[in-house]
């Protein structure tokens, strides 16, 4: 289905599109009734829908009773999501969507307020799957999840500070990517400048953090490696010198390129203080390597976890992709294995997802792809989740963080596993939104977080690399005001 129309209050527009795309990926949901358009209306007391079809004839319609009182001060919108979810599942003769009713990208956001009132996990897990209609596997999901976050972020303050730096550039741009990231090309013409500019930002607006807690630093981008040594030496010594890196408990540099790794880069890495790094195959099949574009082996990327290792020194990180175009149980199992082998301190799984920006959405494959009977996607999609939790477990890694987003193959998640005590704390921070996080580099969001109002606030840099460059000084200013405001 490509266009479907929604009469609802405008109030819940936005969220029943979203849990209506849920059934319909990538479909385009109208507001208003349109000719030659099928759709569904819901009743303005929220208690009944009806499908119609592109005639306008009804094809289906359905009440709901159900009444719950225990929805976080949301209920209205909840009861319209509610009736929106029985209408399509029944209609459809679907079992059901594995997150139930929730569309939102941190589902975690729901168990961590209730095991703030103080309920239980096996309570909690009861409200999800009563009320909102989660699977029970997905209910634990989100308690555990929640749980191990609150017991991560005991000690954060919302005065505290996380630090953000950008790296834009890859070897190559990947199939899905939706990042600010540029080729080797870019690289070359402006990689110099774009240091000049990144430090000259870090050494001019980093100060109005100072008298802040700084929990963390991540530098992603793109892939910060690809990054000379020397480029990287310097750039980091400007981040020693403006926010003592060093000195902090978590400070992660994203190597996510096995090419781009080398025995000196790793070196300059471990003396400034970085503690964490991300070597990311996504996959383990070379056929799919190929396929979106990473122009890497499968055997550099075991080379650079071997180096990696070799320093006996870093938290090594892996991200996997799973849905990858041509991707089946095979495949996933093929990936899983060699992971095992390799042994990370933390496994990433992301399950696909088709962003508006990337060039697979682009060129029409993604979109093809996911529209194509989205429920034979969705039981594959379930198969390699289970089988890349079953890995994780036998590695010993446990959940720790989660989120969603639109156009997930499956409408499934993105769950981060960790060894104890190695968990990327950052990951929350910035999920969570209870603390600031100071975006340097171009395409970084900066978010200033207001305690009083559990409010952020994002100040944007720019997004392209040439105006990054050539505005940098507005860049500076606008960090400054945003930060400055806050403090006043
Ligand atoms: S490595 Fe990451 S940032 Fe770079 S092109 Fe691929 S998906 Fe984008």
């Amino acid at each position: 289905m490509d266009q479907f129309v929604l009469i609802c209050p405008e109030k819940h527009f936005y969220e029943l599109s979203t849990l209506i795309r849920e059934f319909f990926p990538l479909c385009e949901v109208l507001p208003r009734r349109a000719e030659g358009r099928g759709g569904l209306v819901l009743t303005e007391d929220e208690t009944a829908g009806e499908l119609y079809d592109e005639t306008g004839k009804v094809l289906y319609s359905r009440r709901v009773d159900e009444t719950f009182d225990n929805y976080q001060g949301e209920a209205s919108k909840n009861r319209a999501k509610l009736v929106i979810y029985r209408l399509m599942a029944d209609y459809l003769e679907q079992e059901g969507l594995p997150w139930g009713i929730l569309t939102g990208v941190r589902p975690t956001k729901i168990a961590y307020a209730y095991l703030e009132q103080g309920l239980s996990v096996p309570d909690i897990i009861r409200i999800l799957t009563d009320h909102y209609l989660l699977r029970l596997d997905k209910a634990v999901l989100c308690a555990k999840v929640a749980f191990a976050e609150r017991r991560l972020m005991e000690d954060q303050r919302g005065e505290d500070v996380s630090i953000y730096v950008g790296i834009p550039f890859c070897p190559t741009r990947c199939s899905y990517c939706s990042f600010i990231s540029s080729d080797s090309r870019a690289f070359q013409k402006y990689s110099e400048a774009y240091l000049t500019a990144l430090i000259k930002e870090i050494r001019e607006a980093g100060p109005v953090l100072s008298g802040r807690r700084i929990r963390s630093f991540y530098m992603g981008g793109g892939t910060p490696t690809t990054l000379e040594p020397d480029q990287m030496k310097r750039l980091l010594s400007e981040c020693e010198a403006a926010f003592h890196i060093s000195g902090l408990k978590e400070v992660t540099v994203e190597a996510g390129r096995p090419d781009t790794i080398t025995l000196e880069k790793l070196q300059v890495l471990k003396e400034a203080g970085v503690g964490r790094i991300s070597i990311n195959p996504q996959t383990m099949v070379q056929e799919t390597l190929d396929r979106i574009g990473r122009k890497h082996t499968v055997q550099q990327v075991e080379e650079a976890f071997a180096l990696a290792r070799s320093l006996d020194h870093f938290i090594i990180n892996m991200d996997l992709i799973l849905g990858l175009e041509g991707e089946g149980m095979e495949e996933v199992e093929t990936t899983m294995k060699a992971v095992s082998r390799l042994k990370p301190d933390n496994l990433t799984v992301h399950t696909l997802a088709v962003k508006r920006s990337s060039r697979m959405n682009e060129e029409g494959d993604g979109a093809k792809y996911l529209k194509e009977n989205p429920l034979a996607l969705a039981e594959l999609m379930d198969r390699m989740i289970r089988l890349s939790a079953d890995t994780a477990r036998s590695l010993g890694l446990f959940p720790y963080y989660m989120y969603r987003q639109k156009n997930m193959a499956g409408n499934f998640e993105n769950v981060g596993y960790a060894r104890a005590g190695t968990e990327g704390i950052y990951n929350i921070e910035i999920m969570e939104e209870r603390q600031s996080i100071a975006a340097f580099g171009a395409g970084g969001v900066s978010k200033v977080y207001t305690p009083a109002e559990n409010r952020i606030e994002r100040v944007p840099n720019v997004k392209g690399i040439e105006q990054y460059i050539s505005r940098i000084d507005e860049m500076i200013q606008r960090k400054k005001e945003g930060f400055c405001q806050h403090d006043r």
